[in-house]
């Protein structure tokens, strides 16, 4: 089951609480301000900053 748009809008950046967006491909969660990607795991998102990889 993919992740919904109602989990989507309570959930945030841990590092700066800013809004995270899906990516395109749906392997992780974005950062909308420090680019941090939260890698999604069977369609949970793992919202750890130790396991976040920074995107340009
Ligand atoms: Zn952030």
């Amino acid at each position: 089951m993919p992740i919904s748009k109602e989990l989507l809008d309570i959930l945030v950046c841990p590092v700066c609480k800013e809004t995270v967006e899906l990516k395109p491909d749906g392997s992780g969660l974005k950062c909308v301000k420090c680019k941090r990607v939260y890698p999604v795991r069977d369609d949970i998102p793992i919202m750890l900053v130790d396991e976040a990889t920074v995107e340009d």
